[in-house]
């Protein structure tokens, strides 16, 4: 046997029925294996046992559901393109119009006009898609925009 069975003349809590809280109380009276009077070790009051209220089981905090790892949020969403990545995208859709009987070899010294094809002997080739006053230029490669030096016009 691994639990004492209770008897009269034991101490037990209940609720005490005078002093409204959970106190030992001295078992007065069983009923087989049930307690049923109860003498109160505070006030001496002789009641009905009334077993002390079952300990509430500890509510799981809520708090544990908020510290769940976001990781939807945390994590950058896949589909959010870098602008390097539009570039590329950009170059690759343009390179099929890309007329390279037309292409001018890249020179800084050169003058290019906006959509002009060149080639760049490090990038490829690229379109260029502004000139910036006084010598620089927007060109998009393969691997995205790259600001060259040229001659303004
Ligand atoms: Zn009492």
């Amino acid at each position: 046997m691994t639990t004492r069975k209770l008897s009269a003349g034991d101490i037990i809590e209940s609720r005490c029925t005078k002093c409204r809280e959970v106190l030992n109380h001295r078992i007065v009276a069983m009923v087989e294996e049930k307690v049923v009077r109860v003498e109160c070790n505070t006030c001496n009051g002789v009641h009905n046992y009334y077993p002390p209220p079952a300990v509430k089981e500890a509510k799981l905090p809520k708090a544990s559901a908020a510290s769940k790892p976001r990781s939807a949020s945390a994590a950058p969403r896949a589909s959010r393109k870098d602008p390097a990545e539009v570039e590329r995208e950009e170059w690759a859709s343009l390179h099929p119009t890309f007329d390279y009987e037309k292409a001018l070899q890249y020179d800084m010294n050169g003058r290019y006009l906006v959509k002009r094809l060149i080639i760049h002997p490090v990038f490829g080739a690229g379109i260029v898609k502004a000139v910036i006053v006084p010598n620089k230029m927007q060109v998009l490669f393969k691997e995205g925009v790259k600001l060259l030096r040229c001659q303004y016009m």
